[in-house]
């Protein structure tokens, strides 16, 4: 059916490569590119299908990026690189014809700060330019947003609170790991965090909220409010929403060596010098931390992720909680890979199949809950990632 080309060797693109590969008959011809070669050639050979070419590529060049585009002709991109290169690619598929999704919306590498206004401002281009772009397909953002367009459609008139609830209980079995880029997790997780509320947004402290929260098959966990970009296209897509949170678990192992980080400024994303070279802490320290790709031979436990909602059907208050469990160690066997790679892989890879299916074709930029969710739902069942429902149960939020 369709040429995709897929962008990052890294724990996601790994995952993407291997479901790409497994949906032959929807992705017909694959290519996997990445600043370091060696290491798309490394996941081909993991798969073990011969064809799926490998290419050299900066994503901060987008020369570089259109040439490529020009000499393999993908319909669409899967951007798994690093937010920083979102517009790069997104300028690079405007000039060269191409179809785009990603799973993170865009940062700029000297300030820890990510919102949509920059890839939401190439609307226009893309609605002129007849390509779709579809923004944060991964879990969370990704699945999060389709779970809530699920439960708009079939089981609320109005949502007026939501939750979501992201819980890893998996044990990697080393003091201190991240489990996706180090860098981009740190920079997410040491801001402020943010909520909304009545139409506004407030501000809190980094981890001043938490509390117990029950997850399926896990158990209670300590949950953070953090802020996370898909709470911003949720609140303008559904005005409804009079609340909208997100709550993610860390363990106090963690906690302590993320302020330990801080306290001693390895998490300054300024540049410093050392012996007459430039560094910058934070990817200083990303290289001596354990490469999240590395983690999945010994995790065990898995992750929970989902939304909690609450709003009105027919007149009546209801409650819906809507969630994946996925087993670290299933990820790995089948891919090689931790099962945050595999939460955000899978979604990926699907959403470049609602595009070649022609389901989620429609030229402009949006994001994935602007999208039918039925068959993505569908797909997630299908491909490694199957969904569970309680009805009006205590949400205990
Ligand atoms: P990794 O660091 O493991 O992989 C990133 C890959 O991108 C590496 O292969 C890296 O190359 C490549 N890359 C970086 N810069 C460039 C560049 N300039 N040109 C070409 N390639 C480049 O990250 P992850 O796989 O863990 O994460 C990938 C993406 O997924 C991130 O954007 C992350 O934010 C997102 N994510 C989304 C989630 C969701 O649920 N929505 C959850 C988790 C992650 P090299 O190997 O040479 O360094």
């Amino acid at each position: 059916m369709g040429r995709v080309l897929i962008i990052g060797a890294g724990g996601v693109g790994t995952v993407v490569a291997h479901k790409v590969a497994q949906n032959p008959d929807v992705f017909t011809d694959i290519m996997i590119a990445s600043r370091t070669k060696s290491k798309c050639d490394a996941v081909v050979k993991a798969i073990g299908n011969p064809n799926i070419k490998t290419a050299q590529v900066d994503a901060d060049n987008v020369d570089e990026l259109v040439a490529l585009f020009n000499d393999f002709k993908p319909e669409i991109v899967i951007n798994v690189a690093l937010p920083y290169q979102d517009l790069t690619i997104m300028e690079a598929c405007l000039k060269a014809g191409v179809n785009y999704l990603d799973t993170a919306n865009y940062e700029p590498k000297d300030e820890a700060h990510f919102e949509y206004s920059w890839q939401w401002a190439y609307k226009q281009r893309f609605e002129e330019a007849g390509l779709t772009a579809i923004l944060g397909c991964g879990f969370d953002p990704g699945v999060s947003g389709v779970y809530t367009a699920y439960a708009a459609k079939h089981h609320f008139d109005e949502i007026h609170y939501l939750d979501i609830v992201d819980c890893n209980a998996g044990n990697h079995h080393k003091a201190f790991a991240t489990n996706f880029n180090p860098e981009i997790n740190i920079r997410e997780i040491t801001q402020n965090g943010r909520y909304y509320e009545n139409g506004q947004w407030i501000t809190t402290q980094p981890m001043e909220i938490h509390k117990d929260l029950t997850y399926p098959n896990i158990g209670p966990r300590d949950s953070y409010l953090l802020f996370h970009e898909e709470l911003e296209s949720l609140v303008k897509n559904y005005p409804t929403i009079k609340r909208a949170r997100f709550w993610m678990t860390f363990g106090q192992e963690y906690l302590t060596h993320l302020r330990v980080i801080q306290n001693i400024g390895m998490a300054r994303i300024d540049e410093v010098e050392y012996n007459g070279v430039k560094i910058v802490p934070l990817q200083f320290l990303k290289a001596v931390l354990p490469n999240p790709q590395d983690l999945g031979e010994n995790y065990e436990g898995e992750t929970s992720i989902g939304c909690r909602i609450r709003g009105i059907k027919d007149g009546k208050e209801r409650t819906y909680y809507v969630y994946n469990n996925c087993s670290h160690q299933a990820a790995y066997k089948e891919t090689g890979m931790q099962g945050v790679s595999y939460t955000t892989g899978v979604p990926a890879m699907i959403g470049a199949m609602m595009y070649f299916k022609g389901l989620w074709k429609r030229p402009g930029v949006w994001n994935v809950e602007e999208f039918d969710p039925d068959p993505f739902m569908e797909q997630l069942n299908k491909q490694g990632l199957p969904w569970h429902e309680v009805f009006d149960g205590d949400l205990e939020l």
